[in-house]
């Protein structure tokens, strides 16, 4: 008899917690677990602005899974297409041959990417912040900035390496740019013909309101705390164009910047598109209330990349963040267990608990069931929620080193940059070693 085979697309939270939850709850030959994700680890991103200011040591944010999944089977590559029909998907691996895994049942979890707006210099000057690559980037990049103005005398150099503009005002856009401006308002007293108001931080956003997610006060509190910070906050902006790092904002406004940080929405996985999956207006994979792709029972979705009804709110769907994606995906696990052993399935249900934020060291916002919290009390709420979300002892206990040790010692301020260009030197060394002397004729 052949074991059937659960195939999960994406290893990040639903991926992820399906497969923990899976693998420790399936009876032995029940079912076998192939994780698919394009990484060897899944991405805490609650934690990627702390990681970006230096506080969590990058690899502490991320959890290996061959490590957590000891049980299941992990492919690291690409999933090209997914085919419901003929229940199979198109794999291609980093590195040779593409070959077709099929599977028996389905959790389909590739999450989101950056929506990016056809703006002139977008692509070639933004970077978006969604994985640990662009946080670790982004922190070298900006401490590079701080090593330029202080080591050169052009004041239109300096003023343009000096500027900083953040483009979206959600989660993601706020935790990074409040995380880097604390960061840096530390790191310029090292150095030397840098002050603290040498610096332009901009925060542009289309709509009227910054960080939804907390409500409108708490919304109009951080906005006025990030102004006291010296940070320019400017609401129902728009950038127009960021060709050669010339930034030309819809208000009239214009000026160089050297940093352009894109954190204005995700959209679902373009992988949606690759099959037979039913999507709705906005590319999401359509799930009734048990999470089962439409018209596949065998077929579960949930995350950034899936419209699952919110049976809190009649007609509404779940808002795509950590919170409902953990829970979608203990239910998710509970469901296909029960699909195997022929039980009914139970809806997923959750009332959003509200949301929290960290502005930077010991600043922070929430709104949890209503309650407004501000300042240290939520920055500390927001480190212990996170913490006890965060996977594994091992993770929990390394980011809690990270941050008694933050209590002792100063912020890193180096800028590792180089790590992009690391064969430069000895491309150097080669370049300059003298070329092998001709042969000398021999005589006879
Ligand atoms: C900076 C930041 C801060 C955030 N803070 C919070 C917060 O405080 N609270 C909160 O509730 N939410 C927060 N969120 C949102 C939350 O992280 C997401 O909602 C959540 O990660 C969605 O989970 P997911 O499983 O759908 O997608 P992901 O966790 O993104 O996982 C998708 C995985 O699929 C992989 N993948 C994609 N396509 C393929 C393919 N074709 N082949 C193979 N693998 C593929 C990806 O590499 C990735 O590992 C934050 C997000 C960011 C970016």
């Amino acid at each position: 008899m052949t074991v059937p085979r659960i195939l999960v697309v994406g290893g990040g939270y639903v991926g992820m917690y399906a497969a923990l939850r899976l693998q420790r709850k399936l009876r032995r030959a029940e079912a076998r677990i192939t994780v698919v994700n394009y990484d060897s680890y899944m991405t805490y991103q609650p934690f990627l602005p702390e990681a970006a200011a230096g506080s969590i040591e990058p690899r502490h944010v991320v959890v290996p899974l061959r490590r957590v999944l000891s049980r299941c089977e992990i492919l690291n590559g690409t999933i090209l297409r997914v085919s419901l029909a003929e229940k199979i998907a198109e794999f291609r691996p980093h590195e040779g041959r593409e070959r077709v895994l099929g599977f028996d049942y389905l959790v389909f979890s590739p999450g989101s990417i950056s929506r990016v707006l056809p703006i002139p210099g977008l692509a070639e000057r933004g970077i978006g912040f969604k994985t640990v690559e662009e946080a670790i980037h982004l922190r070298n990049h900006v401490l590079g900035k701080l090593d330029v103005a202080a080591s050169s005398s052009d004041e239109r150099l300096r003023r343009r390496a000096l500027t900083f503009v953040f483009v979206g005002a959600g989660f993601a856009g706020i935790e990074a740019l409040g995380e880097l401006e604390d960061m840096v308002s530390d790191a310029v007293k090292y150095f030397h013909g840098l002050r603290r108001q040498d610096m332009r931080w901009f925060l542009i956003e289309a709509t009227d309101r910054i960080l939804p997610e907390v409500g409108l006060d708490m919304g109009r509190w951080t906005a006025e705390q990030l102004r006291r910070r010296g940070i320019d906050v400017r609401l129902r902006t728009r950038l127009l164009s960021a060709e050669n790092g010339h930034i030309v904002l819809d208000d009239g406004e214009e000026f160089d910047a050297e940093t352009l940080v894109w954190t204005a929405g995700v959209k679902p996985h373009p992988l949606v598109r690759s099959g037979d999956l039913p999507l709705d207006s906005r590319d999401r994979v359509l799930a009734n209330e048990f999470l089962q792709i439409q018209g596949a029972r065998f077929a579960f979705t949930g995350g950034d990349t899936a419209a699952v009804p919110d049976l809190t709110r009649p007609g509404e769907f779940c808002p795509p963040n950590a919170q409902h994606a953990v829970r979608q995906a203990r239910r998710m696990a509970d469901n296909i267990l029960a699909t195997i052993r022929s039980r009914p399935c139970k809806p997923y249900r959750h009332r959003n608990a509200g949301a929290v934020a960290a502005l930077g060291l010991r600043k922070g916002v929430a709104q949890i069931y209503g309650r407004e919290l501000r300042g240290i009390v939520a920055w500390l709420m927001h480190r212990s929620y996170h913490l006890s979300r965060m996977p594994t002892f091992n993770r929990k206990s390394r980011i809690l080193a990270d941050w008694t040790l933050a209590l002792f010692f100063r912020r890193e301020i180096v800028s590792l940059g180089a790590l992009q260009r690391p064969r430069e030197e000895f491309e150097l060394a080669a370049r300059t070693t003298p070329r092998k002397p001709a042969r000398e004729p021999v005589t006879p």
